[in-house]
């Protein structure tokens, strides 16, 4: 059987009889092999590894081949961890099918909720014994798997209506359904559909609430940009990596046009070491904002924002309405965008924020806000010096606020979360669930004044000296007991001495 063999299992067949004889035995038997085929034989029989299948050389599990299951398992966490996307036109297939059976889809955008290496983390926790590192399980993410870095790619409404609409059209594709069921999801789809109308009718009211800008009336956009992260440079050290602090900053963008007619916009960014995003903070940065000498021209402002708790609050409401009109002699306007669809102008400026930070980090140090501040400035003027503009199309400034908390205002409006635009003629607060600037739309709101002791506290990024970052080894562990033995065993007079 041996001879007959071919040369690739010849081990194998050796490996069989290799411990019951010697190999002066199996010679003598008959065999007849060389030295390497003994000891691989000798080596198959210890591993009790007697099988025909053809040779293979050894592959550590990381680096053989990932099985087509691998990434199939991949994709299905992925999946479980993500919503499509409302902007993608899904295939006919039902959402709500997607819990029992998978059904996902190479063309759709998924959107995921946590981070990757969560999922991995899940996934490892779930298969303990799967080999997958975790470069390799990023390597292995398909690409239509996407971060959610806008706040529209989350609107819960969109996603659920979306899901709404498609079981609707199944449901009615068949002949067996029940009344109730029709008409539950009849009542999602319409729910959907109005959200739809306030969110479209809305962003037309916006770029109509631009159109009409002059150059005594400008439209304001105020948002919260990711915070930035400073303390790293060319070369970060794993300290620093752990060391970076973080930096709030909020974005105004201005449109208005110019004297000649030109539509413009000019940004006002405000960096703090705040982290609390808070009314108090923006409040705080509206101040600062309509105090540049820029914003002294403007007879009508009207601001937007998204609808997150920190604008659309009580607290913003008293500080536009009650105390902006003591202050300056202009008319305000608060406009909200419908929840989940403020994406805007900002948007597009704040990625530009974030590359000039990489740009700059990766040929210099950024330790602090003010390095951060001028990094910012020299950018900006780089740009002005570029495109040739008269004046500098971003500012920038700290905000610090060195006052301590006191007392919190509000402005009371009942039904205050279903409006989206707010004007003050008076006395009177006048308010619309669309900005139409249409008379007809707006109705006189009661409102009522509240002031509260301001109880929350004020979180900062936590402070770290940069120089203590990297301490350098002066003496190694095994010295340092030396030294320190040495020490205690010279008379204090001594040690007193001066060198
Ligand atoms: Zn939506």
């Amino acid at each position: 059987m041996h001879t007959t063999v071919g040369i690739k299992h010849k081990s194998n067949i050796l490996s069989l009889v290799v411990d019951l004889f010697t190999r002066k035995e199996l010679k003598q038997a008959g065999f007849t092999f060389s030295n390497t085929q003994y000891t691989t034989a000798k080596k198959k029989a210890s591993q009790e590894n007697f099988s025909l299948c053809d040779y293979q050389r050894h592959r550590p599990l990381s680096k053989a081949a990932t099985s087509t299951e691998v990434k199939a398992l991949v994709i299905k966490y992925l999946y479980n961890n993500s919503r499509d996307s409302c902007a993608t036109i899904v295939d006919s297939s039902l959402a709500n099918e997607a819990t029992t059976s998978m059904e996902y889809s190479s063309s759709a955008v998924y959107y995921l909720e946590i981070p990757k290496r969560d999922i991995y983390k899940k996934l490892q926790a779930d298969y303990p014994d799967l080999k997958l590192c975790l470069s390799k399980f990023y390597k292995l993410c398909p690409k239509n798997f996407k971060k959610a870095h806008k706040k529209t790619d989350m609107c819960q409404v969109c996603i659920a209506g979306k899901k709404a609409e498609r079981k609707l059209q199944l449901l009615l594709s068949r002949a067996n359904y029940t009344i109730a069921n029709r008409k539950q999801l009849e009542d999602a789809v319409h729910l959907y559909q109005q959200h739809i109308f306030f969110k479209n009718r809305q962003q037309q009211c916006y770029k109509n609430s631009i159109n009409r800008t002059t150059s005594s009336s400008c439209v304001v956009i105020m948002d919260f940009k990711e915070n930035l992260k400073i303390g790293g440079g060319p070369v970060e050290t794993g300290a620093n990596f752990y060391h970076k602090k973080q930096v709030s900053v909020l974005g105004f963008a201005v449109h208005y046009q110019d004297n000649t007619g030109t539509a413009c916009i000019r940004y006002f960014d405000y960096l703090s070491p705040i982290l609390s995003h808070d009314s108090l903070f923006i409040i705080g940065c509206i101040r600062k904002f309509l105090a540049h000498s820029f914003m002294a021209d403007f007879s009508q402002v009207c601001f937007w924002s998204d609808s997150g708790p920190h604008f659309r609050s009580g607290e913003l409401m008293h500080f536009i309405f009650e105390q902006l009109p003591q202050l300056y002699d202009k008319q305000f306007y608060m406009n909200y965008f419908v929840e989940y669809h403020g994406k805007n102008i900002v948007d597009g400026h704040f990625g530009v924020l974030s590359r000039w930070f990489k740009e700059a980090e990766a040929v210099q140090d950024i330790h602090t806000i003010e390095d951060l501040l001028r990094v910012f400035q020299n950018k900006a003027q780089a740009q002005q010096y570029h495109n040739k503009t008269s004046y500098l199309s971003t500012e920038f400034d700290l905000y610090l606020r060195p006052e301590a908390r006191t007392h919190i205002h509000k402005l009371r409006v009942e039904n205050f979360g279903s409006y989206l635009c707010f004007i003050r003629v008076g006395n009177k607060l006048f308010a619309s669930t669309l900005s139409t600037l249409n008379s007809i739309d707006y109705a006189k709101v009661s409102f009522k004044i509240q002031k509260v002791k301001d109880n929350r506290k004020t979180k900062y990024a936590p402070e770290y000296q940069v120089i203590d970052i990297d301490v350098p080894i002066v003496v190694g562990p095994q010295s340092k007991v030396t030294l320190l033995n040495r020490v205690k065993l010279t008379h204090a007079d001594t040690l007193a001495m001066k060198i």
